[in-house]
């Protein structure tokens, strides 16, 4: 990740221009408010926090013991929101088949953007046979640690929306390859978490994909992601756009230098 920043930097161009980007902006959604251990009102004034924010989509976890209560809290969510904002739910793996399916047609109405992770994130054959099932679309693929296991999930059908993770799939060179299959069959991707990076990866993507707001990365760079209308702005500065915050500087053990320069 590194050196394909260097590269871009060298290119005097952002990174997402260099890699040859289809728009200047993201669409992005909200995770941190919706855990499930906080109380639905809680959730639903984050929802709200974050709409005025500036971002266009919310996300919301499920996977509560009593299934029920998933269903009651996302009818509230929906509720408050209005049947206009984008929302998707992330089941971070909890169900078995029956239960995922069970959970998948009992929302079918809600016009969720997508049921993400419902099953263990190595059941690319559930994840199949749950995506040709239901209408609403399925995510997956954020757990996924190299290529093969994501190819596998795209060979499979077994998803609607991908979402790798640059730096869990071995970095920018491999994303680019698992991103370049995901458009020839026709998927979405949305890459989870690291808005920082992904904000390049998904303006670089043919169709518009969605990134994660998760700002917990922000104290280590000095640079703040601008948000206007549902969107993330990426940013025009050259490479990423990224340089290590003063306190992040305090948190290094050791350092290596790469010259820009070639020397
Ligand atoms: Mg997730």
């Amino acid at each position: 990740m590194a050196l394909w920043d260097l590269k871009a930097k060298r290119a005097g161009l952002p990174l997402a221009k260099l890699l040859g980007a289809y728009r200047d902006s993201v669409r992005v959604y909200n995770t941190s408010g919706g855990y499930l251990q906080a109380p639905i009102e809680e959730v639903k004034e984050k929802a709200g926090q974050s709409l005025k924010s500036g971002i266009g989509g919310i996300k919301i976890k499920v996977g509560q013991p009593d299934m029920r209560e998933d269903l009651r809290r996302l009818a509230a969510v929906r509720e408050h929101l209005g049947d206009d904002v984008p929302l998707m739910v992330d089941a971070n793996q909890q169900w078995d088949r029956a239960s995922a399916l069970r959970f998948g047609r009992a929302v079918e109405d809600l016009g969720l953007v997508w049921i993400e992770e419902p099953l263990d994130a190595y059941d690319a054959e559930g994840h199949a046979q749950l995506a040709a099932a239901l209408d609403t679309p399925i995510a997956t693929g954020e757990m996924l640690a190299g290529v093969p296991d994501l190819v596998r999930l795209i060979d499979l059908r077994a998803v609607d929306f991908l979402q790798p993770d640059v730096p869990r799939v071995g970095g920018i060179t491999p994303y680019l390859k698992v991103a370049a299959l995901a458009d020839h069959a026709h998927l979405q991707v949305a890459p989870h978490f690291v808005m920082e990076i992904h904000v390049h990866l998904a303006a670089a993507y043919p169709r518009d994909s969605w990134v994660e707001h998760i700002e917990w990365l922000s104290p280590l760079f000095e640079e703040r992601l601008e948000i206007e209308d549902g969107r993330m702005l990426v940013p025009d500065r050259p490479g990423l756009g990224l340089s290590l915050s003063g306190r992040a500087r305090d948190w290094r053990l050791d350092e290596v230098e790469f010259r820009a320069d070639g020397r």
